[in-house]
């Protein structure tokens, strides 16, 4: 077995055993990328030189027996939309596509301080709008185990990275379900964090009441101790929860028995492909052989969640991306004729078509005279939909549900089609909408292809996801293969 086809707990041990070398475990993801990445295409900017010295770090660490800290020396990649100092970040757009941060954002920093060495950005859909990783101005990744198919979006050069064994870890953002749709359809573990849990400072903003960043990765351990290593207050955003918690990674356990799962039938009816259906019912009955009870919850006004996704994360985008305009930073339009023109031709020469539609259609619902009739009645519709999962959870402890409506699709099907994109999100956008965690494992294949169930959770409750989640991987042995390329 080569080393990148392990799970990162399993490398982090033989590094403390001093059995491999960090550089050895680093070496092998970048010749893992080197032999798959003309094929996948997960990444934008690769960072061999400065991965194999952070490796270095950390030998020189382990010669001086100095204790390590808990993922030193296991790689890792980060989606193109989070600020690394010195190191391109583009977002996936042309208008970005000169930009260098000169500031690390606080997961990096996080990362760093642990001595992770960064393997390099990945590609998304432009600035995180899109199910596909389609609408990247740059290139079109593909799914590892279809290569005519996409790998989801929009964190999905994060999720395709992850897959093919480019790497043990990633993060990704998730505003809608950008995490957790592709991971789903890639066969790994994704979480998107409940709101406020990591820090949103320097990840480039889309819809900031929405956003979170989250750890994308091969099994549920791994992904625990990412979240263990990213999550906690940070005083440089206003919006992350000042509360301490201690690690779950560490103290992971089997145990569903009596615990109540929710099936909101909301999420098993129109729309979601049968053979998508009876894979999770199959492991609704997994976690019932396990002794956990499972309960038939409602979610009324589901239906609405994704129309209120889009006026919120539109508008909310529409406003964060008026600091694009040309003056600043990123790209400039070659000719215009004042600053207005200026501000005209920079924005619609540098951004693709998607980002313009979202901002078009967030300037709209939010103009004094649609206001009332748009913004306000989502925002209403959003507090609707808070009240309505408070409920549900007194009915039952997590709840259970697919992660995207079908599989993989092909590159190119829903490419001219925005709204049959937007509705590949329609398990996913709900939860951004009431700050909630939800967590995306493997359970199983459908028609040859992975699949992923989702674990919804009370806010902050991530650590009993990841016990549920791991009793499941657990039990049943389902989880991530590698991929043939
Ligand atoms: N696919 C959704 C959208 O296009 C979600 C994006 C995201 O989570 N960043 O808005």
């Amino acid at each position: 077995m080569e080393l990148y086809e392990k799970m990162g707990h399993e490398l982090h041990e033989l590094i403390v055993k001093k059995e491999v070398s960090a550089r050895e475990v680093t070496d092998s993801f970048l010749s893992r990328i080197d032999a798959v990445e003309d094929k996948v295409k997960s990444f934008l900017t690769l960072l061999p030189d400065s991965a194999r010295a952070q490796a270095d770090e950390v030998d020189a660490l382990v010669a001086r027996g100095e204790q390590l800290p808990p993922l030193a020396g296991l790689p890792i990649a980060i989606k193109d939309n989070i600020c690394t100092e010195g190191v391109l970040t583009t977002c996936a757009s042309k208008m970005l596509y000169n930009f260098v941060p000169p500031y690390d954002a606080t997961v990096i920093t996080r990362m760093k301080q642990s001595h992770m060495p960064i393997l390099g950005k990945t590609n998304l859909d432009e600035f995180a709008m899109g199910s596909s990783c389609e609408n990247s101005a740059f290139q079109k990744t593909r799914n590892p185990y279809d290569l005519n198919r996409v790998p989801g979006g929009s964190s999905g050069g994060s999720a395709a990275a992850v897959a093919a064994a480019q790497a043990p870890f990633a993060v990704g953002s998730d505003t809608g379900g950008s995490i957790r749709q592709p991971a789903c359809i890639t066969g790994i573990v994704g979480l998107k964090p409940s709101y406020g849990a990591v820090s949103r400072y320097g990840l480039v903003a889309f819809g900031s009441s929405l956003d979170q960043i989250g750890p994308m990765t091969r099994c549920v351990r791994d992904n625990a101790m990412l979240f263990d290593l990213l999550a906690g207050p940070d005083e440089m955003d206003s919006t992350s929860a000042r509360i301490s918690r201690k690690p779950i990674a560490p103290d992971l356990r089997v145990d569903v028995k009596g615990l109540r799962i929710g099936l909101p039938k909301e999420f098993f009816g129109e729309g979601i492909d049968p053979g998508v259906r009876a894979c999770i019912m199959e492991a609704a009955q997994q976690y019932q052989r396990m002794g956990a009870q499972l309960v038939e919850v409602e979610l009324p006004f589901a239906q609405y969640a994704l129309p209120t996704y889009y006026i919120v994360s539109s508008a909310e985008a529409s406003s964060n991306l008026a600091r694009f305009d040309g003056v600043k930073y990123g790209y400039r339009s070659e000719h215009y004729d004042g600053l207005v023109d200026l501000y005209f031709k920079s924005r619609s020469e540098g951004f693709g078509p998607e980002v313009r539609r979202r901002i078009m259609l967030g300037t709209y619902v939010l103009a004094s005279g649609y206001y009332d009739a748009y913004y306000k009645r989502a925002q209403l519709m959003r507090v609707k939909l808070k009240q309505i999962y408070d409920e549900a959870f007194e009915r039952c402890d997590v709840l259970l549900t697919p992660a995207s409506p079908t599989v993989a699709f092909r590159l190119g099907e829903k490419e001219s089609d925005p709204l049959a994109m937007y509705l590949s999100d329609i398990c996913t956008v709900s939860i951004n909408m009431v700050e909630l965690p939800a967590l995306v494992l493997p359970c199983g294949t459908v028609e040859g292809l992975p699949m992923g169930m989702q674990l919804i959770g009370r806010k902050f409750s991530e650590e009993l996801l990841y016990n549920v989640a791991y009793s499941f991987e657990q039990a049943t042995g389902l989880g991530w293969t590698c991929p043939k390329l």
